[in-house]
């Protein structure tokens, strides 16, 4: 397939995800950075991410922090050990801060978040005039006066991935029962957006099952949702859970690295001037997954700032991999977000690129999306 052929309807969207050829796969990305530097800039969005605790009252069939799991060891970080990561995150000028975990709604965690938002909006920062940190959540389902409540405390985006637009592969990869459910999630997206918080959303993607047809439809509900922000990586397996020990499909490595890229490129060329996260789960797959991210098109990059102890007891997929070496310099990394002495920026793959002005750092800004900010006026800057 040749990329002046591509098209961005939906035959067009599930032809490109399906041609393997690597000369298309690289003109497409290429085509993707160039339209997001043409549209937002080289700028790329920090995140601190604060994973606050794997509990979750949910049972994601793919999912390692699933609660029926009973091989992970579970924890909560505690009021102090949030405010210090965030306090890192101003010092750093990172700009922003993701709160994300297993999803509950009991009374004492929903006080926990209000009263974190509050103090995490008092911060101290290091960003330029003061302003104060933003704040992300990404903390699942929950009733819409909590979103109010939360909102109103400070927080002004949240996360929350509709995991794929096809209700049948919804099922096959989430329990038959009342807290799944395919439709509720779509309502929570909704409330999310009335009450106007720049609602993100995505997708896994390659997940077993899942079909050209069905990313390309993912796609086409970004659009269609009009999302000012999207996170979406490839399904990781976890040898702990259902999906992966019941022998689903699984794609090899490579191809589910390739449609990551792949959909970030296509996502960027329909919604040119959105928010794109380059997923850790990229990483995993490869050990410049991130940066790749960056360069097909993704803008906002999110350094984990959990405490070291905590963070590898976060295992959605498993980790091990994103404990590599620098791939620049072959200095030993010994943690995910070690700073590399040898490389500009504290995430060490980025290094390269960032000297050669391909990519540069939005720093000490929540960096909320253009697409967002045409459509209303919330923004700090
Ligand atoms: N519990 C909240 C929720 O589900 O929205 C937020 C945290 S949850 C861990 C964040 C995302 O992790 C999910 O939306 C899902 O897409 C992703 N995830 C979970 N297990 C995964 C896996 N095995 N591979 C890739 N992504 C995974
Ligand atoms: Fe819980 Fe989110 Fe994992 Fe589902 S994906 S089990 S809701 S943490």
């Amino acid at each position: 397939m040749d990329i002046q052929d591509l098209t961005l309807d939906r035959d067009g969207l599930i032809a490109a995800l399906e041609c393997n050829e690597p000369a298309f796969n690289e003109a497409l990305c290429k085509k993707a950075y160039e339209t997001k530097v043409a549209h937002i800039g080289t700028d790329v969005y920090l995140r601190g991410l604060i994973e606050i605790s794997n509990i979750c009252a949910k049972n994601c069939l793919y999912c390692g922090i699933r609660h029926d799991n009973t091989a992970c060891t579970r924890y909560e970080l505690s009021d102090e050990e949030v405010l210090a990561a965030a306090t890192k995150a101003a010092r750093m000028r990172y700009g922003s801060v993701v709160i994300q975990g297993g999803e509950r709604t009991d009374a004492a965690f929903v006080r926990k978040i209000t009263r974190l938002l509050k103090a995490i909006k008092a911060l101290p920062t290091a960003s330029e005039g003061g302003i104060p940190l933003g704040v992300t959540l990404s903390l699942g389902e929950q009733p819409r006066e909590v979103y109010e409540e939360w909102f109103a405390a400070g927080a002004h985006r949240y996360l929350l991935r509709i995991e794929t637009t096809n209700p049948d592969l919804y099922y096959k990869i989430h329990p038959h029962d009342a807290l799944h459910s395919h439709e509720r999630r779509m309502e929570a997206l909704q409330d999310l957006k009335a009450i106007g918080y720049q609602a993100g959303t995505g997708a896994m993607i390659a997940l077993p099952w899942q079909t050209a047809a069905d990313m390309a439809d993912d796609l086409l509900f970004y659009k269609a949702f009009d999302a000012p922000m999207v996170g979406m990586g490839p399904y990781d397996p976890n040898d702990e859970t259902p999906l992966t020990q019941s022998g689903a499909p699984l794609l090899p490595d490579e191809q589910r690295f390739a449609l990551g890229l792949k959909m970030i490129a296509l996502l960027r060329l329909l919604m040119p001037d959105i928010n794109i996260a380059s997923a850790t789960a990229l990483e995993v797959l490869n050990p410049r997954g991130r940066e790749l991210g960056i360069l097909s098109g993704a803008n906002v990059f999110m350094p984990n700032i959990t405490p070291e102890e905590q963070m590898v007891k976060y295992n959605l997929y498993d980790r091990k991999t994103l404990l590599r070496d620098c791939p620049h310099s072959g200095e030993p990394r010994k943690e995910e977000n070690h700073i590399c002495k040898n490389c500009v920026f504290p995430f060490c793959s980025l290094g390269e690129n960032l000297q050669n002005g391909k990519v540069t750092i939005g720093w000490g800004r929540w960096g909320d999306s253009l697409h967002f900010q045409r459509n209303k006026s919330i923004h700090n800057e």
